[in-house]
């Protein structure tokens, strides 16, 4: 049987910089294909990436196991995956890892059965590892019966005996997760009068704080995260039973929402003449061969969602698939809904909750063709489908679309690419398009496609201004809805409100910030509690009377002295969606009102749950952080509310006045889109700055205009392009250090690439984070191939010393801090 050896090279998702070379004496595996191989003491799963005509080197360890009859990356994806690693500065293992199911780099559901063979002669150890199989009876797991054997890695000894037909070996697909129930704590008895529900709660302040927690989450919530989490006693939730109010059950834990949506659902409408035409040059483009890519540009209501699903309709009838992404899933149902109402068992839907073995199906329908669409978020990109007729990225400029770890890849930029490789139409979406997309339009190498007016003849609403700091210095008699820290509703919007609860319609009210107050401050002192392990002040949370640090999740109770000088005189200051929730439901004690935020979506499908209420018409108003301003498509909206617009215009990162821009353009796009009309208050203490004033007349185009203005001097992106690099380390010098030390080894070396400048180093604005100390410098530059030379450079010929220093390059950042 031994024929000489080949070499291949195989690429392990670990963060080095390098591939590794094995021998195999069997057919050489494709490129693609998976391989166990022993790298160091332990077994690892890699990627064939190629094969090694360097086969002079002694030491060359043979690989354990070939684990795919075919390639589990296909050659168009391996082209995919070495080009994210090129550009981002990742390892090629870790890109490939990336791309596929989790389960396709677990090496623990490969099993080994007696196949009754001929046993001939054994060697020692495979005797053993016969003995051990025949004792079991049965197939058994390679990783049970190594564990039981103890003898170390037991592969060599599976490949010669399958060689020789005395066992076989495979990998199976993971188990599907059986029925599991959990836990819920159910609402009985919704009271809406607030007198009752004191008389009925008197000093029990916790069973009444569980009560609103449970009615802020929809009315029933996981008994696991009351008790833990959200920090109530069982005793507590006992109460609320004792009363009648609520019960504690035992439910089915869901199943997939998605998968439930009935096929053929809901009206289906006629295009526009507007959508019409998009959906003409969008069908003549992707007939016409490879094309640029187009920006839909559609403001919000425009019907940009029919123009994907006719566009894709036509791509399915030529027998080629497509890839829909989406910013976070579980907050565009609707979205996701239209697309499986149309195409039913044609479209796998990605999302972040499914199964480890939900997923690897999807993946394999896909791959097979059995399934033609992939929508999802971030990563359904990477979706396997084959013959790829286009890719949409709707809502192309959010910030989920970037990848915080390695490989720090942005999905927008990787469709576009992947699009071109494949010969694909790349069309990205939105009302409030990235600077980056825009200038691309601008310098010819996107198409763009503007749909300028909402469906139906709808109009955008009128979006009105309130000066907050005039209304800060109103009396508190004039009709403001207010709280320990000053105004929260003005007189206009509480008004407004009123209005609506009275005429039955809806109201949204956007506030970017969670928990009750943002800092607690010292009035003597000036202190203010921050994180002990990041350099981020504590929010304080009223409901379970506790401070989290919104990075880390640390938390600790809520103090009533200051830490510092012991005074007692605290203020609680930046107001959060939690106070705003207290005093919405203070001023309007009748209104039915949701919270959607972190803290009350924790739970698999408690966004549907809300969003579910809301649609249902069961909610008056509904409050919340930027999760309710994407997508949403409620046509009882008729007033969309600001509390603050001017959350992180401030923040010092170059995209903070885009953000805010985007975020009230989209959350205002919520409002009106039936056929009552709607209108838009936006309350802010910076009437004038650009960002907001824009947003008064729906201004896309004098917004980009001046936004492309700020980045030119100094020169930010779109106009250059950037790396940011961060160095961390639980030691503060080193930080320093090792910041320093790589932006000296740079400099002494930028002589030979022109046109990079240096920016830095200096402390992140974020100065620690998870116990790390963070300090960074920029790579600046009009030419992403020299921007790439000179981080490749970096990471491949400066070490950082000291212990646990981390050195990470981020190309193309979406945020500095
Ligand atoms: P966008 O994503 O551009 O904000 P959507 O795609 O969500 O807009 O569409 C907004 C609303 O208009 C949806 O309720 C959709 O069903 C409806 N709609 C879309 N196209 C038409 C049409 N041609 N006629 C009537 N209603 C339409
Ligand atoms: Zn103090
Ligand atoms: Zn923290």
């Amino acid at each position: 049987m031994s024929s000489s050896p080949s070499f291949i090279q195989v690429a392990l998702p670990l963060p080095l910089d390098q591939t590794f070379t094995y021998s195999t004496t069997g057919p050489i595996p494709e490129p693609g294909t998976r391989v166990l191989v022993p790298f160091r003491r332990e077994e690892r799963i890699g990627f064939v990436v190629g094969v090694d005509a360097d086969e002079g080197r002694k030491g060359i360890r043979p690989i354990l196991a070939v684990l795919d009859p075919e390639p589990a990356v296909p050659p168009a994806q391996l082209r995919l995956a070495r080009w994210m690693a090129d550009y981002y500065i990742a390892p090629l293992g870790i890109a490939l890892r990336t791309m596929l199911p989790a389960v396709l780099s677990d090496a623990s559901r490969d099993v080994v059965t007696l196949t009754g063979g001929e046993a001939g002669k054994l060697r020692p150890r495979e005797h053993r590892l016969v003995e051990a199989l025949a004792a079991r009876g049965g197939p058994q797991s390679v990783r049970v019966l190594r564990k039981g054997l103890a003898m170390g890695s037991i592969w060599r000894e599976i490949r010669s005996l399958s060689a020789r037909g005395i066992l076989s070996h495979e990998t199976l697909p993971p188990r599907s997760p059986p029925v599991k129930t959990e836990r819920i704590v159910r609402l009985e008895r919704w009271i809406e009068d607030l007198e009752e529900l004191d008389g009925l709660f008197g000093r029990a302040r916790r069973q009444a704080e569980a009560y609103q927690a449970l009615t802020a989450s929809g009315g029933t919530v996981e008994l696991a995260h009351l008790t833990g989490q959200a920090g109530f006693s069982r005793s507590v939730v006992k109460g609320l039973e004792d009363k009648g109010l609520a019960v504690v059950e035992d439910r089915e834990v869901e199943r997939d929402p998605f998968a439930q949506i009935p096929v053929d659902g809901g009206p289906r409408h006629e295009p526009t003449a507007r959508q019409a035409a998009a959906i003409r040059t969008l069908i003549d483009t992707v007939d016409g061969g490879p094309s640029e890519p187009f920006l839909l540009h559609g403001v919000t209501g425009s019907g940009k969602t029919l123009v994907y699903i006719e566009l894709l309709s036509h791509v399915l009838a030529q027998g080629r698939g497509a890839i829909v992404l989406v910013p976070e899933i579980s907050l565009t149902p609707q979205t996701v809904a239209r697309f499986r109402a149309r195409f039913g068992d044609e479209v796998a839907v990605l999302h972040s909750a499914l199964s480890d073995g939900e997923r690897y199906d999807a993946w394999r329908q896909l791959r097979a063709g059995h399934r033609r669409i992939a929508v999802g978020a971030r990563s359904a990109l990477f979706a396997p489908v084959a013959d790829l007729g286009v890719i949409v990225v709707d809502e192309e400029h959010d910030g989920s679309y970037k990848q915080s770890e390695a490989p720090r890849y942005h999905a927008r930029d990787m469709a576009v690419l992947r699009a071109f490789q494949e010969g694909a139409l790349c069309v990205l979406g939105s009302a409030t398009p990235s600077l980056e997309s825009w200038h691309n339009v601008e310098r010819g190498k996107f198409s763009r496609i503007s749909l300028p007016d909402r469906v139906g003849g709808g109009r955008l609403p009128r979006v009105r201004l309130v000066d907050l700091r005039a209304e800060r210095r109103a009396k508190s008699s004039d009709g403001a809805a207010r709280s320990e820290g000053g105004v929260v509703l003005t007189p206009p919007l509480v008004e407004a409100v009123r209005l609506r609860i009275e005429r039955g319609e809806q109201t949204i009210l956007l506030l970017n910030r969670r928990g009750y107050s943002s800092f607690i401050q010292c009035r003597e002192c000036g202190d203010v509690e921050t994180c002990s392990d990041c350099s981020i002040s504590m929010t304080y949370h009223r409901l379970t009377n506790r401070l989290v640090c919104h990075h880390c999740r640390a938390d600790t109770p809520a103090p009533s002295r200051c830490l510092r000088c012991g005074s007692d005189d605290l203020s609680f200051r930046g107001l959060g969606t939690e106070q705003v929730e207290k005093v919405v439901s203070e001023t309007f004690p009748s209104a039915r009102i949701a919270r959607m935020d972190v803290d009350t979506t924790s739970g698999k499908w408690s966004h549907h749950e809300i969003l579910g209420r809301v649609e249902r018409g069961e909610v008056d108003i509904l409050l919340g952080t930027q999760m309710i301003a994407k997508g949403l498509d409620f046509p009882r909206v008729t007033l969309v509310g600001v509390v603050n617009a001017d959350v992180g215009i401030h923040l010092p990162d170059f995209r903070a006045s885009e953000r805010t821009f985007q975020l009230l353009s989209q959350v205002a796009g919520r409002a009106g889109r039936g056929r009552l009309g709607g209108e838009v208050l936006v309350q802010t203490s910076l009437p004038d700055h650009y960002a907001i004033q824009s947003v008064l007349d729906h201004d896309y185009q004098g917004f980009a205009v001046r936004e492309m203005k700020e980045r030119s001097d100094p020169a930010y992106p779109p106009v250059v392009r950037l790396v940011n690099v961060v160095v961390s380390s639980p030691n503060a010098d080193d930080a320093a250090r090792n910041a320093e030390e790589a932006a000296r080894w740079l400099r002494g070396r930028l002589h030979l690439v022109s046109g990079v400048d240096l920016i830095g180093p200096a402390p992140s604005p974020i100065e620690r984070l998870h116990r790390r100390w963070r300090w960074h410098f920029m790579l600046r530059s009009a030419s992403a191939k020299a921007l790439g030379d000179v981080s490749r450079a970096l990471q491949t010929g400066f070490r950082p010393r000291g212990p646990d220093v981390r050195m990470a390059i981020d190309r193309d950042p979406t945020a500095l801090l």
